[in-house]
């Protein structure tokens, strides 16, 4: 048998009435299907364990997940080769804690509050697919690594180093604030997912067949830092805001990578290599946007592109072809050097001791 056990939020506001419903249907259909268990709901969480019969199991968390009623559903534990039933008497035991002080209650309500803010955290640092595995109930702990094939994007922060030499940190982390607040919508609206921020960038992937939404995504990111850096003033640090995106393709190994101390959920191999050369090669293009063959054979949208020419990257013995997208908007209009200095001029004037 399988136990699983989640937590989730309302995704409105439900009715006493409305939560007894749930359980209603949860016991007529858990007690067809030979499925136990308990369900505890307080403020605006839900808290549910089911046990039986795998497939049943399965059957049942399928519906669950597609319930509109709740939402940021996450799996908190799946126990497989149950032997024996923690709760055979109940087909769903349906509880609503009120805001009674009775201690096992207080309890209660203190560990469903603990594991919901848990989760909110958990879901602000831990990548999507992690997120994923532990909402179908599956350990991302036994999940193993695959080669699968990927598009990679490596986008980075222009002259990061001068800014942070010049700026105070709190004006750097709202500066990295504004920068991945555009660079994750863009890349999440168009179906990416972030694989790991990089201090001043992010590397996100995308399924092979979105590569033309893979472009679409960095084309916005560049388009939206263009706008927020024609709105500000000229003393806002906002207006020496540039990325370099580099975009390659390929087989990667994808999966959870580390010791059993620490892992990391990343892609590993060539592609990933080449987005972060290519990234670096913006700025010597003056295209924010540079992309190998391997990614433009996976385009489909028809677009003109244009040809950079032949490029090695460090440490590789095979040239790359690159390429970019011939939009005004898409170059830099900016070399590396005046925008450093450009940066630099926004230091605060030293204030001058007077040693007399
Ligand atoms: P029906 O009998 O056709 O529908 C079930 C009832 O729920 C109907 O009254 C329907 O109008 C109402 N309903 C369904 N979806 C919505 C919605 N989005 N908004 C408003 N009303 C709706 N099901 C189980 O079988 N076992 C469980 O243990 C179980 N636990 C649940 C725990 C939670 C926290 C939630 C939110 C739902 C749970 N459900 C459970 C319900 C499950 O999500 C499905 O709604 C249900 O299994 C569908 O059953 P049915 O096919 O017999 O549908």
């Amino acid at each position: 048998m399988k136990r699983l056990t989640y937590i989730s939020n309302f995704s409105q506001p439900l009715a006493r009435n409305e939560i007894e419903r749930i359980g209603e249907v949860s016991v007529r259909n858990n007690a067809r299907d030979g499925l136990t268990g308990a369900l505890f709901c307080f403020h605006d969480v839900f808290y549910q364990v089911i046990e039986g019969e795998e497939q049943a199991i399965e059957r049942c968390y399928s519906r669950i997940l597609k319930d509109s009623r709740h939402k940021d559903i996450f799996c908190l534990k799946v126990e497989q080769g149950v032997s024996s039933r923690m709760y055979g008497d109940w087909a769903m035991k349906t509880v609503i804690l009120e805001e009674s002080g009775e201690a096992i209650l207080v309890a209660l309500r203190n560990m469903m509050d603990g594991l919901s803010s848990t989760h909110r955290i958990l879901e602000r640092y831990a990548p999507a697919e992690i997120l994923q595995t532990m909402q179908q109930g599956r350990n991302p702990l036994s999940e193993k690594s695959s080669m699968t094939e990927r598009v990679v994007i490596f986008a980075d922060i222009l002259a990061s180093t001068t800014l942070t030499e010049v700026l105070p940190a709190e004006k750097v982390a709202l500066l990295l604030a504004d920068y991945y607040e555009i660079a994750n919508a863009a890349i999440v609206e168009s179906g990416g997912t972030i694989s790991k921020l990089t201090g001043d960038g992010l590397m996100a992937h995308f399924e092979t067949g979105m590569a033309d939404s893979a472009l679409d995504a960095s084309i916005r990111i560049i388009h939206r830092l263009n706008d927020l850096r024609s709105r500000a003033e000229s003393h806002d640090p906002r207006k020496f805001l540039y990325s370099g995106i580099g975009i390659s393709a390929g087989k990667v190994l994808e999966g959870s990578i580390g010791s059993d101390l620490r892992k990391d959920y990343t892609l590993l191999g060539d592609p990933v290599n080449s987005a972060a050369r290519l990234e670096s090669v913006t700025r010597k293009t003056g295209h924010a946007i540079v992309f190998d063959s391997r990614f433009r054979s996976l385009l489909r949208k028809e677009r003109t592109l244009k040809k950079l020419g032949r490029y090695l990257p460090k440490g590789k013995t095979d040239q790359l072809q690159i390429f970019t997208i011939p939009e005004d908007e898409i170059k830099f209009h900016i070399t590396s050097e005046s925008l450093r200095k450009s940066i630099q001029s926004l230091s605060e004037p030293s204030v001058k001791l007077n040693l007399n």
